[in-house]
């Protein structure tokens, strides 16, 4: 008997050591998003661009994400860091700044913002090397600034992606993000699906590969896990309102802990990259986001079990 108790208490103990294990240990030691201005998962699917095309087949990807409402791009950029919409961040257009009197926010800090991920971030893992390089001038006011170690504005996406690959050999990020504007410049101007707005897309994707080829170079690739995301699409020569062509927006995940080659099947919402980047490096989140990890685009964990129910 005392025999069978001491192996059970060990057996007990093994177990809570390998679950606290499990809860502790990061999925990747570092995330970088690149976030391309006004890429649609038509877009995304049509143009020449053989670097995102190899990330979605050697990654997990979602075809169709849905952005929040408006369809514009700070109530967008803004939900993703934010952990929620404009009816919870109070982001309801592009004419948002943090010191003008706006729809009040669901939470606030003790500088009256939305708590982002940067935050987070900044409050749970105080020596965390985090930063931002934004080619749209408007992104930088959607974060706290004090947050980040390194906060750059580019003025063209060549000198973005140039700069962001920089900071990430000499800092090694634990997370950062690069904006580019220039894609939704092309649909603005152009029109979204013209020959021009392909070819911007192409060009996204060569710069794409200088970054992923300074996250080899900084050599963190082994341990780096890479997130595509956009903001919305477009239709004719604009975008903030309901057609498909507007709201469906592609996520990619690539790299550290990435399934390869799958299809996530669960809706994923634009707010929802704020809790996916807490789940990786096991962050608590503020109850106020609505933002949930996406969960079934890593190794090791499933579809959500409830992911039909209502459906039949
Ligand atoms: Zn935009």
């Amino acid at each position: 008997m005392k025999h069978f108790l001491g192996a059970l208490a060990i057996l007990v103990a093994g177990t809570m050591q390998s679950q606290a294990q499990k809860k502790t240990k990061d999925i990747a030691e570092h995330v970088i998003i690149i976030g391309i201005d006004g890429l649609s998962s038509e877009g995304l699917l049509k143009a020449d661009a053989p670097v995102l095309h190899k990330m979605i087949t050697e990654g997990a990807f979602k075809e169709k994400a849905r952005t929040v409402l408006p369809s514009s791009s700070s109530s967008n950029w803004s939900a993703q860091i934010l952990g929620g919409g404009p009816e919870l961040t109070g982001v309801t257009s592009n004419d948002w700044k943090p010191n003008d009197k706006h729809m009040t926010p669901v939470a606030v800090n003790s500088v009256g913002r939305s708590p982002s991920i940067y935050d987070i971030i900044r409050q749970q893992r105080p020596q965390a090397e985090q930063g931002v390089v934004f080619h749209w001038d408007d992104y930088g006011r959607l974060l706290q600034k004090e947050m980040v170690n390194h906060y750059e504005h580019a003025a063209t996406e060549s000198l973005a992606a140039q700069k962001f690959s920089e900071y990430i050999l000499a800092k090694k990020p634990m997370f950062a993000l690069l904006h580019l504007d220039h894609v939704d410049h092309a649909g603005h101007e152009q029109g979204h699906m013209t020959q021009d707005y392909l070819n911007s897309i192409a060009k996204a994707d060569s710069l794409i590969g200088n970054v992923l080829a300074a996250i080899e170079k900084a050599g963190i690739k082994e341990s780096t896990m890479v997130m595509i995301v956009s903001d919305h699409g477009g239709i004719n020569k604009g975008h903030g309102g309901t057609t498909d062509n507007e709201i469906n927006i592609p996520v990619i995940y690539y790299g550290k802990g990435v399934k390869k080659g799958y299809k996530i099947q669960q809706p994923v919402y634009q707010y929802d990259v704020a809790a996916t980047i807490a789940f990786i490096f096991n962050l608590e989140v503020p109850y106020s986001w609505t933002s949930r990890p996406v969960k079934a685009a890593f190794q090791g964990f499933s579809e959500p079990s409830n992911l039909n129910v209502g459906l039949k």
